[in-house]
């Protein structure tokens, strides 16, 4: 999926992947510290000092960007494995982005590509509630009373302890079918391999990404106007403003990936053309270009 993004810092590589930070991620890393320090922790903390406070807020704003780069690898180790290379990775605003060589050649590689990051996630959220119940200290947790146990965990168990579930809920939130989103991917891969038409499967799944991403902006607008659609994600601006914009990137990704497909698929065809046909084509594609006037299919 290639989106122009703003410019990007170059910060090494990974399995011979090329790892850039665009610097609206400086914009989520600013979103994430600044809900955790002044809503979500003080509410499980009250009596964390306001250095505990911002300082572990940071921190889960960092981790939760190195998880979207487990995420973002896990796809480009299994595309690789399917041998569809990744150039570079890509982490933005809205999550993390791999630029691939080319499209995959099979269902079964898209498939496999696009289920492999949310079960990544999904694994490592896992792995990590795990961690933070084994570091909680159980016999002491029994004897306080339930209203006050996320009070009683230190400030690392109660780091673990978000960051595990908010991996689960990122695996499951990619899995939603809005093309080119995993879950749009997974369908499309379904569909392609129910249709064997590659055009086919994308344009529906871009239908349905289409449908999510106004659905999105829906849900967005209805928090703005403070309707508790989702009740744990409450009300208010700045939610739903973050809703809508997901939306539209959702909706303007969607129309990019079905647009770029069109034209590989242009291309494919073009080149599989004899040599006296593609000079036929180039000589018609330079005259519209120009608006011959006594060219009759100018548009
Ligand atoms: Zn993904």
């Amino acid at each position: 999926m290639k989106i122009k993004l703003f410019p990007k810092i170059y910060c090494g590589q990974i399995a011979y992947i090329k790892i850039y930070l665009d610097w609206s991620l400086s914009i989520m890393f600013f979103l994430i510290t600044l809900g955790m320090a002044t809503s979500i922790f003080p509410s499980w903390h009250p009596e964390w000092s306001i250095w505990t406070l911002w300082i572990l807020s940071a921190l889960a704003a960092l981790f939760f960007i190195l998880s979207i780069l487990v995420h973002e690898l896990s796809h480009a180790l299994v595309g690789r494995g399917k041998n569809i290379e990744v150039k570079n990775i890509t982490l933005f605003v809205f999550g993390g982005v791999a630029q691939l060589e080319h499209e995959p050649h099979t269902w079964q590689a898209e498939l496999w590509m696009a289920f492999a990051g949310p079960i990544a996630s999904i694994i490592l959220g896992v792995i990590i509630l795990i961690i933070s119940i084994l570091t909680m200290d159980l016999d002491y947790i029994k004897t306080v009373d339930s209203v006050h146990v996320l009070e009683s965990l230190s400030p690392s168990t109660t780091l673990l302890f978000w960051l595990g579930p908010i991996n689960i809920f990122l695996g499951l939130f990619n899995l939603i079918p809005g093309f080119p989103m995993d879950g749009g991917r997974v369908l499309r891969a379904v569909l392609w391999g129910i249709t064997y038409d590659i055009r086919r499967a994308t344009f529906w799944a871009y239908r349905v990404g289409q449908v999510c991403a106004g659905l999105f902006m829906g849900i967005g607008i209805a928090t703005i106007l403070n309707f508790p659609i989702i009740p744990f994600l409450g009300t208010g601006l700045i939610g739903g403003l973050w809703f809508i914009f997901i939306g539209w990137f959702l909706y303007r990704s969607a129309q990019i990936s079905y647009d770029q497909l069109l034209e590989l698929l242009a291309q494919e065809a073009f080149a599989s053309l004899p040599a006296y046909q593609k000079v036929f084509i180039k000589i018609i594609q330079f005259l519209k270009s120009h608006k011959h006037p006594n060219l009759g299919c100018g548009k």
